[in-house]
């Protein structure tokens, strides 16, 4: 009898483990597969969302802006691949500018800019010569930070400890580090000393020739790529050919509440779902792939019926604790005053405005309290886009208690989120050590593993990006059902190796290598 795969969640994890699973003559592809997405189109945190704007339709990107072809390679692979290529157009944004907008200090402006607009005449008077010679100081360091044995240690680690303080060193964080890193971090996100330089040199280190310095404070970053019709456009294009290659049972708009294991084990695994049509439904399946967010993931399993199992199993890998997740949200809108009043040239890409945030002593802005703001017209070239804004924020802002959002008759859409960092070492030790409660491996498995046929992907359990989400499901499409790697891409399969054996399953390299050296010392 044909066996039977339940996959969760349709983002570009979900709906990769399908179309891995999909690929013609290759073990996986005889597996029946159901999806189920609680969103009524595949995207997830790569959602797109049309909005009429100036008489036109804009595909405005509410996660996924920007993705990396160096640091992505599988991504790159992808939509390269025939079939897809077609579908996903996929541009160079070589421009990418960043404005910060601070509160006015005695009365003066207090705002700078990766670009050269944005460092001359008197709403730039702050970005002196010195803050720029810190900037470049820092870029510079960062060049050989892992030649010189920086990379496991923190930023704050390495500027409470120079010989020769940087000059206005409290400022230059401030003012300069702390935003910078916020915007990587998970917009308005406080957590920018926690990153270390293994964190930072992909992004701001530059050998010329090779790497452009994806990152900089002091000029455009480079080496981006924007979908041109939208994140979501990748996931889809996968759907569509998983589709054709294998169908899927597909249920859209549709919410998994529960995730029973078998008991005793090992059995069929029992998933509850429901829509806003249908009640209450159940079926069993052989194995179940869950590629929701680790807060998403725990309250499917710890759902009442699976007392046994989630206390003695789920409760070690899965605690609150071990994934600190953050909230978020967006808001599509027109509202012009979000942006900072000193800073509407709207030459930048985006825009880090702290300049509404309530005062604080030092640094003189509640980090907490700022949020980033995209300038659609600049990411889109379009000149319909004009006035039309994508603004994020690190938590959930509440008009009540004075937190400012957009004016609600601007408002065209707004969607909240959990999400991680950016960052691979981010509830580091919570990922490598997930392999734990995974369900037992087709040829790999571990001492007091249990055979649960319950498996987990999606991007908490690699990096919080569309790079490594994909990964995280290539890695259980081969882990669980033996499906080898998809692609043809060698720079895509060295980072598939290293967060399977380095994250995903970290015992795994290890015991390779064990058998490696012994192997060797055989010979
Ligand atoms: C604001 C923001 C900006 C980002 N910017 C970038 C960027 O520029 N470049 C980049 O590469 N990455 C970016 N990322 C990260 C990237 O979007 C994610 O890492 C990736 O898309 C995650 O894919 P996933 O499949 O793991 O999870 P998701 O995309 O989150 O998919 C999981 C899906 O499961 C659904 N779900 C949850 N519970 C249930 C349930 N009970 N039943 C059914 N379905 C359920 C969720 O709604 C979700 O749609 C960004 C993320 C955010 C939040």
């Amino acid at each position: 009898m044909t066996k039977k795969v339940c996959i969760i969640g349709g983002g570009i994890a979900g709906v990769g483990a399908w179309w891995t699973l999909a690929q013609n003559g290759q073990p996986g592809q005889e597996w029946d597969v159901t999806i189920i997405h609680n969103g009524a189109r595949y995207g997830g945190h790569a959602l797109t969302v049309p909005v009429q704007h100036n008489g036109a339709t804009i595909d405005v990107d509410t996660g996924v802006q920007f993705v990396v072809p160096l640091l992505y390679p599988n991504i790159d692979a992808l939509v390269k691949v025939p079939g897809i290529a077609e579908q996903v157009p996929y541009q160079a944004y070589d421009d990418l500018k960043v404005a910060c907008g601070f509160p006015r200090k005695g009365g003066q402006p207090q705002n700078w800019g990766n670009f050269d607009a944005y460092r001359t005449g008197p709403n730039f008077a702050m970005y002196t010569d010195t803050m720029y010679n810190n900037a470049k100081r820092f870029q510079d360091f960062i060049d050989l930070a892992l030649l010189e044995g920086w990379g496991s240690k923190s930023l704050a680690e390495y500027f409470d400890t120079l010989k020769v303080p940087y000059e206005d060193q409290d400022d230059f964080l401030a003012y300069f580090i702390d935003p910078y890193l916020s915007i990587i971090n998970g917009y308005g996100a406080t957590l920018s000393r926690q990153v270390t330089f293994d964190d930072l040199v992909p992004l701001f280190a530059h050998v010329p020739g090779i790497w452009p310095g994806l990152g900089s404070f002091t000029h455009p970053g480079a080496g981006y790529r924007r979908f041109v019709k939208g994140a979501s456009s990748l996931v889809e294009a996968l759907a569509d050919q998983a589709r054709s290659l294998k169908p899927a049972k597909e249920l859209l708009n549709t919410t998994v509440m529960g995730v029973v294991p078998a008991d005793p084990l090992p059995g069929p695994v029992t998933v509850t779902w429901g829509s806003g049509q249908n009640p209450v439904m159940s079926d069993t399946f052989d194995k179940v792939i869950i590629t929701t967010d680790m807060e998403a993931t725990a309250s499917l399993l710890n759902n009442g019926n699976n007392t046994t199992i989630w206390d003695s199993l789920y409760s070690k890998y899965l605690s609150a604790k071990d994934w600190p997740l953050l909230p978020g949200k967006c808001y599509i809108h027109t509202d012009i005053d979000m942006l900072s009043p000193d800073l509407r040239d709207q030459e930048e890409t985006l825009q880090f405005t702290a300049y509404y945030a309530p005062q604080s002593a030092d640094p003189g802005y509640d980090m907490f309290k700022t949020y980033t703001t995209y300038i659609e017209k600049n990411l889109h070239d379009e000149a319909n886009a004009d006035g039309l804004y994508l603004t994020m924020y690190g938590y959930i802002p509440d008009p009540a208690k004075g937190d400012i959002v957009p004016k609600p008759e601007t408002v065209l859409f707004e969607e909240v989120w959990t999400h991680g960092m950016w960052l691979p070492t981010f509830m580091l030790p919570a990922k490598q050590n997930l392999h734990h409660a995974q369900g037992k491996g087709v040829t790999l498995s571990y001492p007091g593993q249990l055979d649960t046929g319950i498996y987990f992907a999606g991007n908490n359990t690699t990096a919080d990006s569309m790079e490594h989400a994909f990964i995280s499901g290539a890695v259980i499409a081969n882990y669980a059902f033996g499906s080898p790697y998809p692609l043809d891409s060698l720079l895509g399969f060295g980072m598939y190796e290293l967060f399977y054996k380095e994250f995903m399953f970290p015992a795994a390299s290890v015991s390779a290598k064990k058998a490696r050296l012994a192997e060797s010392h055989r010979q």
